[in-house]
């Protein structure tokens, strides 16, 4: 089950087991997302949350930090050259440590009512799967996961009945403003984009753009990859495919808005007329918030919303010309079958070469275009077919970086 389609109530087979603390998992702990939830989760104290496992790439020092502040039963670096720091690290603790990709899955795998899923890009997928496989609340930051293997990750929600909620700011809002459950009333939904560093940028200085200008995000601050994502709208084009396959929504009834405010952040159009929006000052901690304590709310404190002193709130429809990345992303979602795998698996090499300072900025999106052009949309409806289909896309990636590094 795909809670953004049940809304008001939850079902007791994904809320918590006994009346004790609710157990969680943080996949991603170390990074933006993670430190975010782990803050509420210090707000809120021990007595409501129980750490069962804490799960990072290679930041070790975080890691071990957090897993002795709340006192997690494991600690685990995907990384299996950190392992023996980790053990270190964690010395006369009791926490048990672990590496390596099998551990990180197996630490999703453990009994948790709770778990966000917050690693970066298509690396996330195994641990998503096997906190979805376990079952009851699997909290998704992890967009590209959902993305690059919607169908297997869809699949598996419904055969373990988990409550897959989105913790994506835009997401989240239209989850909460479908709470009056009506879902056959709903005509569209808008996503909002605050439109990055280079909503008003010519192309000829998103050309010339470096690493440094597309990271100094105007309104959000994330991880390195969202942030060149939000820069090029690859962000809100993943966001799209993200939202048909969370609401069931077909690309033509999902719209984009820029927003630069990003205080309303999306909205629910009805067949009545009304439109519903979830507004709130941009903190990821308050959906993180939403989700954490659903169906209930807690307290947090993140800045509350003042809109005498927002003052105005602006809407623009974006410009496909200076951002086409929304145009491949619907095409990829039209096209269906592995296109979207090819999308985002594209697009995470070409980032990374961005930010290594191998290819200019508007390559990135330059890649994703001519991968997909030679790739076009194979079948990919199993995880093995999604695993290779990935891999494909990011060789041929690679090869179209050189190819623009070397022209460079
Ligand atoms: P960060 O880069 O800040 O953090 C990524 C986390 O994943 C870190 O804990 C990192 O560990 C860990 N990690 C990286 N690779 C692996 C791996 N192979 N195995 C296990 N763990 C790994 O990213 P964000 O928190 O910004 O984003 C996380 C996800 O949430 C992304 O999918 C993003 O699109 C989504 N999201 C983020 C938002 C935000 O505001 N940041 C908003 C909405 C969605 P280490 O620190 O050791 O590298």
């Amino acid at each position: 089950m795909i809670v953004p389609s049940v809304t008001s109530s939850a079902p007791a087979s994904v809320l918590p087991s006994g009346s004790g603390p609710r157990s969680v998992t943080v996949l991603g702990s170390t990074g933006s997302i993670g430190t975010q939830t782990l803050d509420l989760i210090a707000q809120a104290g021990p007595e409501r949350y129980r750490v069962v496992a804490l799960v990072a790439g290679r930041n070790v020092a975080r890691l071990a930090e957090q897993a002795r502040a709340f006192h997690a039963r494991r600690a685990v670096v995907a990384d299996p050259a950190c392992y023996a720091a980790l053990v270190e690290a964690l010395a006369g603790s009791g926490i048990e440590a672990a590496a390596g990709p099998a551990a990180v899955v197996e630490a999703a795998a453990l009994e948790a009512d709770w778990t966000m899923a917050a690693i970066t890009g298509a690396a996330g997928l195994p641990a998503t799967l096997a906190a979805i496989r376990r079952g009851r609340a699997v909290v998704l930051a992890n967009k590209e996961a959902l993305v690059c293997a919607g169908d297997v990750m869809l699949r598996a929600v419904r055969e373990a009945g988990t409550a897959l909620l989105p913790a994506d700011s835009e997401h989240n809002a239209i989850f909460q403003s479908m709470a009056d459950g009506n879902r056959t009333a709903i005509e569209r939904i808008v996503l909002t984009a605050s439109g990055g560093p280079f909503r008003t940028a010519t192309l000829e200085e998103m050309r010339r753009a470096t690493p440094e200008q597309a990271l100094h995000h105007p309104v959000w601050s994330m991880g390195a990859k969202i942030t060149i994502d939000s820069a090029s709208m690859m962000n809100k084009g993943l966001e799209v495919i993200e939202a048909a396959r969370l609401f069931s929504m077909p690309s033509e009834r999902i719209g984009v808005l820029f927003h630069p405010q990003s205080v309303v952040h999306s909205m629910v159009c009805y067949a009545d007329g009304s439109t519903i929006a979830q507004l709130g000052s941009p903190d990821m901690r308050v959906p993180i918030a939403q989700t954490l304590a659903w169906p209930e709310r807690i307290a947090t404190n993140s800045p509350r919303l003042d809109l005498a002193a927002v003052g105005k709130l602006e809407f623009f429809s974006p410009d496909e010309t200076r951002f086409p990345a929304l145009r491949l992303a619907r095409e990829a979602l039209q096209a269906g079958g592995g296109a979207p795998t090819i999308l985002s698996a594209a697009n995470e090499i070409a980032v990374a070469a961005f930010l290594e300072r191998r290819i200019g900025f508007l390559d990135i999106v330059g890649t994703v275009e001519r991968v997909r052009d030679e790739l076009g949309a194979p079948a990919a409806d199993s995880l093995e077919a999604v695993v290779a289909l990935d891999g494909t896309a990011r060789a041929a990636a690679e090869r179209v970086c050189r190819t623009l590094a070397a022209a460079r």
